[in-house]
This record gives structure tokens, C-alpha cells and sequence, in this order.
């Protein structure tokens, strides 16, 4: 391993994360078809060699595929080299499942799958699909067991809306949860992961932001099909696209460095799919803005005004 990326540590795990994280939600095809499957190990591999060692999934992802093609990759690395993360609670097309019995039958299918012993981080996926209380109550302790037994390691939670968090620790005694993972908060287009910082900090627990590029709307090709965002949300990140290509930068890289000046965040994923992309995105992580560059942002800040912090109802109601 290189180890070229910035390293920082998640809250008290003890885990040194790069920056930028592998997010292999599109190894499980969501954001192409067909995928190439090979070239997606070959991503792996070269994320990797470049210090991206930490691998995000779920068995959500693309039912089950996204964790099956980055088995295929990881059973070439260097088991102690890499940060393997993944979730339980969401299946299939949008089943949830938050009890004790499945969420420890899910980790050991999850092992198989990803072709690893243990996993370095479990976490509870979108628990605002989810009863809090039996959050609380079953699914966290039943992890508990699992990382009393070695076969993980630490213990977060992740989803949309940002209150489901601190009504979920504080009501857990200090070290349930290592680690949140909030995505599409803290992007150009919505930042409003920013304002729980400090909470999070105060509870000792790890920040991962996932979803950088807002799950496609702050790239050139634009998000997929399925994207829940409002409209005039997709209109103004396609505007600040265009904006930014025709002045000879990209709304991607901007995105990236402008996230990566935000230190009290461990790490953030973006999706991979292509050697590619992972090439560029370090290369971007290494870069500071130029001059240059932060002239482009203001003006592409100034298009996302309008719908800044704008965004979708996601889970249960009452969470
Ligand atoms: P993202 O914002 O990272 O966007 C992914 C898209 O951007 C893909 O189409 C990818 O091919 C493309 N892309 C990557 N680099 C690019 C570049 N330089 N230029 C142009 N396009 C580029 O969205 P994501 O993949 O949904 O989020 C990242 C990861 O975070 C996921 O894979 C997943 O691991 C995690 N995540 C977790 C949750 C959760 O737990 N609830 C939710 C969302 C994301």
C-alpha cells in the first residue's frame, strides 16, 4: 500500500481512515448497467495501492451484489491492511429488518459474502426506516455481542435525516455507537451536517459523511434515474455543473476539495465504479483549491444558493 491519502482518526475506534473512503454502493450496479465487473475489482485494487484501504457496503446494495463484488476483491488484499464496513436492517428492494435474530444472521452472511473473518465496522443501516426503540433496545445490543466476540470490531449507525441521531445516542450508554455515517449533508449543495458537528464531537463518536457528490448531482453526467431530490434541486446542481465546465474546472472536484477542508469529519465516501475515478478523486484529495478554483466555488455557491440545504423526506414519520 502507497498510502498516498491523508489519514484521520474516527472518534475513539482507534481506526486511522483516508479521507476518502471506497463507497462500493455502485459495485452493486445502482448508478450503472451493465456494470463491469472487472473493472470494478481492478478499482478496488487500485484504490488500494493508493491508500484507499477503507471499503464501504451494504447488502442493500444492489441486493447483495455490491457486497459479492467486493469479496471478489478484497480476497487478494492484505486482510489487515483494510477497513471493511457494512450494514444490517435494510434488504433487498427497500425490506427492513431491524431484530436481533436477523441482524446477527446478516453479519455472518455478510463475512461470506465480502470473504473476510470480521468486519471492522457494523452499522445500522437507515434506521429512520426503523423502530428507534428496538434500535436501542435489540439491534444495538445484539451487535454489542458481536463485537464482544470478535467478529466486528465497532458499531455505528447511519441514515438520512439528521435528528435520528442524537435520538438514538442519547439514549445509549457512552461507546454503544462508535461511529455515525451521514450522507448527503455535508456537499456543496447541503451542508447541514455542519451544525451537529459539535453534538457529535461532545458524544465522542466517529463522523463519516457518505455521498460527497450527492449521489450524482454534483457531477458532469448528473444523477441517476432514481434520484429522490426535488426538481429544482437537480436544476441548480446541473446549472453549477455547466458553470463550472465552462470555466475549465468540475463541479466533482470542486465538491471534493471544498468537503475535505472540514477536518472534524474522519472520512468521506464516494462512489467507485472505475480505476479511473479513483486516480482523479485521490489526486483531487491531494490538491488544495487553487486561487483559481475558489473563485469558480463562489460563483457555483452562489447558483446553489436557492436550494441550499433543500432536501427529501426520508423513513417513518415519527423519526
Ligand atoms: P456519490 O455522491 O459518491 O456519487 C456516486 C456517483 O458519482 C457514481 O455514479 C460514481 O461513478 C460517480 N463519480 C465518482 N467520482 C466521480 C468523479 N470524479 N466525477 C464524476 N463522477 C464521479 O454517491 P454514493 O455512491 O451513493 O455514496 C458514496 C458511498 O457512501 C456509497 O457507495 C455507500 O458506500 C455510502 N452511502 C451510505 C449510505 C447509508 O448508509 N445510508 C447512503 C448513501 C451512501
Amino acid at each position: 500500500m502507497a498510502g498516498a491519502v491523508t489519514r484521520r482518526r474516527l472518534g475513539k475506534t482507534g481506526l486511522e481512515l483516508p479521507i476518502i473512503g471506497f463507497g462500493a454502493s455502485p459495485l452493486g450496479g445502482v448508478y450503472q448497467e451493465p456494470l463491469d465487473e472487472e473493472e470494478a475489482i481492478k478499482a478496488v485494487h487500485e484504490a488500494f495501492k493508493s491508500g484507499m484501504n477503507y471499503f464501504d457496503t451494504s447488502p442493500y446494495y444492489g441486493n447483495l451484489r455490491s457486497e459479492r463484488v467486493l469479496g471478489r476483491a478484497l480476497k487478494d488484499l492484505p486482510r489487515e491492511q483494510i477497513i471493511v464496513a457494512t450494514k444490517v436492517g435494510r434488504y433487498g428492494t427497500d425490506t427492513f429488518d431491524f431484530s436481533a435474530e436477523r441482524v446477527t444472521k446478516s453479519v455472518h452472511e455478510s463475512l461470506e459474502r465480502l470473504q473476510v473473518s470480521y468486519l471492522d465496522l457494523i452499522q445500522t443501516h437507515d434506521i429512520e426506516f426503523g423502530d428507534l426503540d428496538q434500535v436501542v433496545k435489540e439491534t444495538l445490543p445484539a451487535l454489542q455481542k458481536l463485537k464482544q466476540a470478535g467478529v466486528v470490531r465497532h458499531i455505528g449507525i447511519t441514515g438520512l435525516p439528521l435528528k435520528i441521531f442524537p435520538a438514538v445516542l442519547d439514549r445509549v450508554e457512552p461507546g454503544t455507537v462508535d461511529a455515525v455515517l451521514s450522507y448527503c449533508h455535508y456537499s456543496l449543495n447541503d451542508s447541514s451536517l455542519e451544525t451537529l458537528i459539535p453534538y457529535l464531537k461532545s458524544k465522542g463518536v466517529g463522523i463519516i459523511n457518505a455521498s460527497l457528490l450527492s449521489m450524482g448531482l454534483l457531477t458532469e453526467q448528473g444523477p441517476p434515474e432514481w434520484h429522490p431530490a426535488p426538481e429544482e434541486v437537480k436544476a441548480a446542481c446541473k446549472q453549477a455543473a455547466e458553470y463550472a465546465k465552462a470555466h475549465g474546472s468540475n463541479i466533482s472536484k470542486l465538491a471534493i476539495k471544498w468537503a475535505l477542508q472540514q477536518d472534524s469529519i474522519a472520512s468521506h465516501l464516494i462512489g467507485f465504479t472505475k480505476p479511473q475515478q479513483v486516480y482523479m478523486n485521490v489526486e483531487t484529495a491531494q490538491s488544495p483549491l487553487t486561487a483559481e478554483e475558489k473563485g469558480i466555488l463562489a460563483e457555483v455557491q452562489k447558483i446553489l444558493a436557492p436550494v441550499h440545504n433543500v432536501t427529501w423526506p426520508s423513513g417513518r414519520p415519527e423519526n
